[in-house]
């Protein structure tokens, strides 16, 4: 999408300053809108109890998670060390979910150590958990209704989530052991624009909480819609309505559960930090090929989803190229890999060597994604203030960084030695 008009009209008058004093390529991130997003979301809940836990791992920077908690925002984690990140960054306790799949009782006890509510992704580590956590919490495999977001795969073949035939004896099992407070989770969109396909999914979770309920005897506390909320990445697309969406989870749950608020969690990340944040790269290379290449200083290390996921779109736009005759072009990295492009078959004003380009919505599961394959490294992260200054979040990568965990002088690992040399 087009960057935010608040956005812009604190990075413009910047911007060729910025280019010229520090380098291209570098993301750069609108703090307030970050901030601002999460605040409509809680604002759309009114007084339903809710809570926001931006997921990690869409913009794992510092400067950002603690901004969100300070703004209220719990943080969702999915690895031991996007929890050590979660606590370096401010949240305690219940301020930090850690919804993981295929993972082991070590790290499900890092999590609980931490305090963290936790979801548990299948029946078999609850069974091996000891003591049980305070709050027992499974996430749904999802079942088909709005699981048909490309992003997610098919329902079938998801490796996500208790299968809902086992869901209750897991309850059950949990419950004979002594458990007595407990959550629910369920996510089945990935970048869903569609509010209706949002909501049928969200109702159909409420619809299996309250089965369950009926059929082990608890009450669930809270119900845990994860991520999953979309942005308009292309012109095209309408905005995700999320007001809508609040509205529709509270009218479902307010018939399920009668007299009683279930809190309401959700693990968005893209929703909230994707469209506040772009990456800004210089053309340096133009050629005719099959059709108008245009080479620039980024590369898919910076920004994978376009090669990654053949349908993701990210809009480009040159901000000071002025009136110009709009030609076709991919626009690409410099990886020695042919899926590195970040746009294909693109209709763009003339780009000429020079020209600054903006990549646009990669506030989320953008740098985080990144890689340094091919000695591409990744580029620097900035924020602008709301005040309009630019702070350093991240540096750009150097040669010392990725060669970082090399052992130039091999360590011998002791297996297979013969017993006079383990003596000697
Ligand atoms: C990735 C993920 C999220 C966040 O997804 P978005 O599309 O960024 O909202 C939330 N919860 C879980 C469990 C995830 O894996």
């Amino acid at each position: 999408m087009p960057i935010q008009p608040t956005f812009a009209r604190r990075l413009e008058p910047i911007m060729m300053e910025l280019v010229e004093q520090y380098g291209t390529p570098f993301h750069i991130y609108d703090l307030a809108g970050i901030v601002a997003t999460h605040r409509s979301m809680v604002q759309a809940f009114g007084d339903w109890p809710f809570r926001q836990y931006f997921a990690v791992k869409a913009l794992p920077n510092p400067a950002v998670l603690r901004a969100l908690v300070q703004a209220g925002s719990g943080l969702d984690c999915s690895s031991p060390v996007e929890l050590q990140l979660a606590q370096a960054s401010g949240a305690v306790g219940d301020a930090i979910v850690f919804t993981s799949n295929n993972t082991t009782l070590e790290e499900y006890e890092q999590a609980l150590g931490a305090g963290a509510l936790i979801t548990f992704d299948d029946e078999r580590y609850l069974r091996r958990a000891e003591p049980l956590p305070p709050v027992i919490a499974f996430r749904v495999a999802p079942n088909g209704g709005a699981a048909r977001s490309t992003l997610m795969g098919v329902a079938g073949e998801s490796k996500f989530g208790v299968p809902r035939p086992v869901l209750a004896d897991a309850y059950m099992e949990a419950h004979r052991r002594g458990a007595e407070r407990f959550g629910i989770h369920g996510m089945s969109c990935a970048n869903e624009l569609d509010v209706s396909n949002a909501v049928r999914a969200a109702e159909e979770l409420v619809e299996t909480a309250v089965q369950i309920e009926r059929a082990v005897g608890i009450q669930f506390e809270y119900i845990n819609f994860g991520g999953g909320s979309g942005i308009p990445y292309r012109l095209e697309d309408q905005p995700f309505d999320f007001r809508a969406y609040a509205s529709a989870i509270r009218a479902a749950l307010a018939k399920a559960f009668p007299g009683r608020r279930p809190r309401v969690l959700m693990e968005c990340g893209r929703f909230v930090s994707g469209p506040h944040g772009i990456l800004v790269a210089r053309v340096i290379n133009r050629v005719k090929k099959e059709r108008a290449v245009v080479g620039l200083d980024a590369s898919m290390s910076a920004l994978m989803r376009p090669g990654f996921y053949r349908t993701a779109y990210h809009h480009v736009s040159l901000p000071f190229a002025g009136p110009r005759p709009e030609v076709s072009v991919d626009v690409v990295g410099s990886l020695c890999e042919n899926i590195d492009r970040f746009a294909v078959d693109r209709r763009l004003p003339d780009p000429a060597e020079g020209d600054i380009v903006y990549i646009h919505d990669t506030g989320a599961h953008g740098h985080a994604m990144g890689f340094t394959y091919n000695g591409r490294l990744r580029p620097a992260e900035l924020l602008l203030t709301e005040a309009g200054d630019v702070l350093e979040i991240r540096r750009a990568e150097t040669f010392e960084d990725y060669v970082t965990t090399v052992r130039w002088e091999p360590i011998p690992l002791r297996v297979g030695m013969s017993e006079e040399t383990e003596s000697a």
